[in-house]
């Protein structure tokens, strides 16, 4: 008989990030975060929990008790779908979606996500993609996101690109927007800088 292997679930206070809490609180969508009463509704309504490795519930819990580490590396996050019937139904009317993006956002600036997970890498190509050229296409994010994350996968799929190519459902050649894409740019940065002076700010009154 194997032995049973046995992993160590308690985290000492000296490991945990005292300031992850405040850290999310202070940046947008992540304000709500420390009025949450821990009563589980939004858990128990969220159509993707039982598919993530921690309830939304939980994730609250942890940012809040420091657990960086988990809580950006887990599948949660990436698994929100942005219904919002969190939002809907929680007591103290916390956008939970937001908290989601929030922590989505500090996922991407610590590089830190579940291993293989191709969600994070999609979520960053589609940007870059928008940002250089004013849309994405397919066919140039998909295989970027499958190189990134599980090259087999690639090949795998391979067939199935061949043959969306010949019905015409995917194309090779890069779309482009109609007008400036340097507009698309510019808007992109301009929201980005006024988030960050937000969350600056929202930081230094913390
Ligand atoms: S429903 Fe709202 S108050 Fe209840 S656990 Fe979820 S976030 Fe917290
Ligand atoms: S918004 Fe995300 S966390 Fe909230 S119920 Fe929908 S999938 Fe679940």
């Amino acid at each position: 008989m194997r032995p049973l292997k046995i992993e160590r679930r308690i985290k000492y206070e000296s490991e945990v990030n005292p300031n992850f809490g405040k850290e999310i609180a202070s940046m947008t969508g992540g304000e709500d975060l420390y009025s949450c009463i821990q009563c589980g509704t939004c858990s128990s309504t969220c159509p993707m929990s039982i598919y993530m490795h921690y309830t939304p519930r939980r994730v609250i819990a942890m940012t809040r008790a420091g657990f960086d580490k988990e809580v950006l590396s887990n599948n949660t996050v990436w698994l929100c779908a942005s219904c919002y019937q969190c939002s809907v139904d929680c007591p103290k009317e916390i956008r939970i979606t937001d908290v989601m993006y929030a922590l989505k956002r500090k996922a991407i600036e610590r590089k830190m996500y579940p291993r293989g997970f191709a969600v994070p890498a999609l979520a960053k190509e589609f940007y870059n993609a928008v940002h250089r050229s004013g849309r994405s296409n397919e066919i140039h994010t998909v295989t970027k996101v499958f190189l990134k994350t599980n090259p087999l996968k690639l090949i795998k799929n391979a067939v199935m690109g061949i043959r969306l190519l010949l019905k015409g459902r995917l194309q090779l050649k890069i779309e482009k927007m109609e007008g400036d894409p340097a507009e698309v740019r510019d808007l992109l940065d301009a929201v980005r800088k006024k988030r960050k002076g937000l969350e600056e700010a929202a930081a230094n009154n913390h």
